[in-house]
């Protein structure tokens, strides 16, 4: 595969003028902002030593917008107003998601994600913008100076549409977006630069609301991203949820109100994180009803509790490593990334899968900025980009839907990115002046299984037989995921595009599904696309008998004639009843069955073209 090298093109700096550039990771819990100074990357803390700040925003009643710690210490007191993992709804409809333990008040609309708040209507894409906003202004001050851009960071799931809604919350919040990267890349570039290492590497990553797993390669100095996987609904939070259900198990409780439920949850939190330090935690509070609770929780309790959830995680790594051709003897580090993976059964799980201890000398909560950072520093011009590549994949195969419902991959799964790869189409019928592009996603060989992404037309194809024209389909991928198709038709030029940004996107367990579909059914599809390609090619060719009958047929005896009425029919019983192999038999008999009637055509056409007649004028 080749390399692809991912630069800005126009903006390398004077050499000695430093850009101010940042990273982000707008991560769904807590979000950091870092910066290379002197050389080094780190993150910048708030006046009052905070580096990490909540991804959490109070709309309050009195116009004033609370962002971060402010905002999470009104959360229990005014749940509906403050809203926390915006990242979840991102880019996503209410049919997306499950509002279960949510205490918002959503709006009627399918389109978007809208929440009622004090200040009216917020959307997942104004929390962010909010969230950024304070970051960039933090930058700002810090480093007395206007940014040129930022590298914002998305797990490597995110799909177009979620991608696309965080860029436009950067826009909202004034930022110049130098680069989306996916949080797995950020996090190697934090430690593959520094070690300079060689060899496969995989980076595992679980946050409070998502789990990222990217198998890396590392030589001389480059690394190229050979897989991605993970499970966007999996993270810290999900340990959480399963003590908080034990608590109200243990105890015989059923919380009704939303600020009891609140509390809990962050009481809960507090404990998890405590009992990766501490062998016990306690969890002690008062109820909204004066109802008293002491809870006790020992390390060993609470991971009997969520063992499940850190083998869940395996699932996603083994699909990775296999999508990579790599096995775990392959491995030679891996990367731990969020904060969950403080938890010491995650560390103990990924050290008993890989039989190696996992990588975990630069903070799990900021080796994401960082490497950010070190990315937005090179795209602003500060460094020599040809220093080092950087790569990203696509999660599923694109293609198109050709003649008879099938699917004509055009960009296969864990491409690197950016990519651009063309293919050539031709129409199917005489004279056909429009062709349809519909572009899909998906692993699977019919149009039906796979998901439909856009649909366009190329018009103005000049007439010709069918075959004849020659329409070039490129599908490009830009560095941040987004997708174009252009058609293109050779002679005429006449062409159409479209860009594709899906109004929903594809959470992973649907791309999880996807693939499991796909390689359950392999055989199945197999079966069914050899069987489509032989009854489209069935019919074209009867019509071209037609054809060539209705122009040609009085070089034909009345019985010659019947022989191949009487093959072509057969050939179309066959078509709509057969399988694959006796319709490929039936196509061969009616091509025997016109052998010697192609022969004297061919003798008339060159007679016709002796007399000054031009074929392609018949
Ligand atoms: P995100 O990228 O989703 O914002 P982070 O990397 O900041 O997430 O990780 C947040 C998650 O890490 C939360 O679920 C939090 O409870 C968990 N976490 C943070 N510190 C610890 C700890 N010491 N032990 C266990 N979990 C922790
Ligand atoms: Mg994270």
């Amino acid at each position: 595969m080749a390399l692809l090298q991912i630069s800005e093109p126009g903006l390398s700096a004077a050499p000695h003028q430093h850009r101010l550039a940042v990273g982000i990771d707008l991560g769904t819990t807590n979000s950091l902002v870092a910066t290379v100074k002197s050389g080094s990357a780190e993150c910048l803390p708030d006046t009052e030593g905070h580096v990490s700040l909540p991804s959490v925003v109070r709309y309050a009643e009195d116009g004033q917008t609370a962002v971060g710690h402010a905002a999470l210490a009104m959360q229990k007191r005014d749940p509906q107003n403050t809203v926390s993992s915006a990242k979840r709804l991102i880019g996503r409809k209410m049919d997306d998601i499950d509002t279960t333990h949510m205490p918002y008040r959503f709006a009627a609309s399918e389109k978007i994600i809208e929440l009622h708040t004090k200040q009216g209507i917020k959307t997942p894409i104004d929390v962010s913008a909010d969230i950024l906003r304070v970051l960039k202004n933090r930058a700002e001050h810090a480093l007395s100076g206007e940014l040129v851009g930022a590298v914002i960071t998305v797990p490597a799931y995110f799909d177009d549409a979620q991608r696309q809604a965080t860029k436009d919350a950067a826009r909202l919040a004034g930022l110049n977006v130098l680069r989306l990267l996916n949080e797995p890349t950020a996090a190697a570039i934090a430690y593959g630069l520094d070690n300079a290492a060689e060899g496969t590497f995989v980076v595992y990553d679980l946050g409070g609301g998502t789990f990222d797993v990217s198998v890396l390669q590392l030589s001389k100095g480059l690394f190229q991203v050979k897989a991605t996987g993970g499970n966007s609904a999996l993270g810290g939070d999900d340990f959480d949820h399963r003590l908080f259900c034990h608590v109200l198990e243990s105890l015989d409780l059923s919380l009704t109100d939303d600020r009891d439920i609140q509390l809990l949850f962050s009481l809960v939190r507090q404990a998890k994180e405590e009992l990766s330090r501490l062998p016990e935690s306690r969890i002690q509070t008062v109820l909204q009803d004066g109802t008293r609770i002491d809870f006790r929780v020992t390390r060993t309790e609470f991971h009997a509790l969520t063992q499940h959830l850190a083998a869940k995680t395996l699932e996603p790594v083994k699909q990775a490593l296999k999508d990579a051709g790599v096995s775990k003897a392959d491995i030679k580090g891996v990367i731990m990334v969020g904060g969950a993976t403080r938890m010491l059964h995650i560390q103990q799980a990924v050290a008993a899968f890989f039989g190696q201890p996992p990588l975990n000398n630069l903070n799990p909560e900021q080796v994401v900025a960082l490497g950010a950072a070190m990315q937005a520093n090179v795209l602003a011009g500060n460094k020599n980009s040809s220093e080092w590549l950087l790569l990203d994949v696509t999660p599923l195969s694109l293609g198109l839907e050709t003649y008879g419902g099938l699917t004509e991959k055009i960009i296969p799964r864990n491409s690197t990115l950016p990519t651009a790869r063309a293919q050539e189409f031709t129409t199917f019928k005489d004279g056909q002046t429009a062709m349809t592009i519909h572009v899909v996603q998906g692993e699977r060989e019919l149009v039906a299984d796979c998901r439909s992404l856009a649909k366009f037309t190329l018009r103005g194809i000049p007439p010709m037989v069918a075959g004849a024209a020659r329409i070039r389909v490129t599908f490009q991928v830009d560095a941040d995921g987004l997708l174009s198709v252009s058609a293109r038709e050779q002679t005429t030029g006449v062409q159409a595009r479209i860009e594709v940004k899906p109004s929903y996107g594809l959470d992973d367990e649907t791309i999880t599904r996807m693939l499991k579909d796909s390689m359950a059914n392999a055989k199945d599809d197999a079966a069914v696309r050899a069987r489509t390609e032989a009854v489209v090619e069935a019919e074209g060719l009867v019509a071209a008998v037609q054809a060539a009958l209705e122009m040609d047929g009085d070089l034909l005896e009345q019985s010659e004639r019947d022989m191949i009425a009487h093959a072509a029919d057969a050939l179309l019983q066959s078509a709509s009843n057969d399988a694959a192999d006796v319709i490929r038999r039936n196509i061969q008999a009616l091509s025997q069955a016109t052998d010697s009637f192609a022969a004297k055509r061919m003798n008339r056409n060159i007679q016709r073209m002796l007399s000054g007649q031009n074929i392609n004028d018949m």
